[in-house]
């Protein structure tokens, strides 16, 4: 890669460490103002994927390393989904749990909606109940979905101006696709959503200013489908660090890209992480102000 290719590049590792530092220090201000209070996240997971538990080890480092504490509840498969709503209900309940994060994909056959749903709003930080993404949909403030979240940071440190835009969301699952097309078009982009049944997808990514690939097939985004100048963010992750777009190709007409690694992932976390302090900030009745967690204010 030239010099010009990495001026082009959306460094999401450091704006997560930005982030994260923030958290931290808002954690330091919270436990002074409410005389030793912790903000403390409880991650619940369900069976044993290896993957899963992957992720919800890395999530509860950041969380140590932001001095939060982190409540590990770990269910064996086979957990009906009354048990389960039974553990994140003790979690809703409890005062000294500020945000509660099911791990997904929950193993069948438990009602994952129902579980979601279990989860109190304030304590949603994860942004999965219908109220968090209802609250989202019609622009109100509100804890949202980490990824999309993220992507909207990443977008707005780098000046990349939405209004009237032409946005191209590809993938339309509640935790990624639906969620970023609701945040794009709260800031004023003209979005087209597509999914597995769209026609002509090539075609309607070459007309968009800003591409959200997140259909979760390995480079399946081809470079030729990109518009000169285009800002293409990689949501996907597939095995052996790939994306959802063929990197080498976009980045010859992109003006700003993600890479994958270090783009749009680490943002997911720190989003996480953000969301939970001022979660936590919320519920204790501190005031994070400006400099806050996750500003709340945000309908994007
Ligand atoms: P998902 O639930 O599997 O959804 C994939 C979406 O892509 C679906 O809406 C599907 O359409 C659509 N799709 C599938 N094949 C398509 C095709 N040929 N053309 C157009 N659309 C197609 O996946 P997800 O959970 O949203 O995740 C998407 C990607 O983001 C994955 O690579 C995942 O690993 C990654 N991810 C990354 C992070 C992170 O932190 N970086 C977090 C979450 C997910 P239908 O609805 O019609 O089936």
């Amino acid at each position: 890669m030239n010099s010009v290719d990495e001026a082009k590049l959306i460094d999401g590792r450091s704006i997560a460490t930005a982030i994260l530092a923030r958290a931290a220090a808002n954690v330091q201000r919270i436990s002074t103002e409410t005389g030793g209070q912790v903000p403390a996240l409880a991650t619940v997971i369900v069976g044993d994927d290896p993957a899963s538990h992957t992720y919800v080890r890395m999530k509860r480092k950041r969380c140590e390393e932001a001095g939060m504490l982190s409540i590990r509840v770990e269910l064996p498969q086979g957990t009906t989904t009354p048990q389960l709503l039974d553990a994140i209900h003790k979690l809703a309940a409890s005062q000294t749990v500020h945000g509660i994060l099911l791990q997904h994909p929950v193993p069948a056959p438990i009602d994952r909606r129902a579980a979601f749903e279990a989860i109190p709003i304030e304590k949603d930080v994860d942004g999965v109940t219908s109220a968090a993404l209802g609250r989202l949909l019609l622009g109100m403030p509100s804890l949202a979905p980490c990824t999309p979240r993220g992507i909207m940071m990443l977008l707005e440190e780098h000046d990349v101006d939405l209004d009237g835009a032409e946005a191209t969301v590809i993938g339309r699952s509640p935790i990624l696709g639906r969620p970023m097309a609701s945040m794009l078009i709260n800031k004023h982009a003209t979005v087209t959503l597509c999914h597995s049944r769209t026609r002509s997808l090539s075609n309607l990514v070459r007309r968009a200013d800003v591409v959200i690939a997140a259909v979760g097939k390995p480079r399946y985004v081809k470079g030729t489908w990109i518009k000169p100048g285009a800002v293409v963010i990689d949501a996907g992750y597939n095995p052996g660090n790939i994306g959802d777009v063929d990197f080498d190709s976009a980045i010859k007409r992109a003006s700003l890209i993600t890479p994958v690694p270090g783009g749009v992932g680490p943002m997911t976390i720190a989003v996480l992480i953000e969301q939970t302090v001022q979660a936590a900030a919320d519920q204790l009745g501190v005031s994070l102000g400006t400099s806050g967690g996750a500003d709340k204010s945000r309908v994007g």
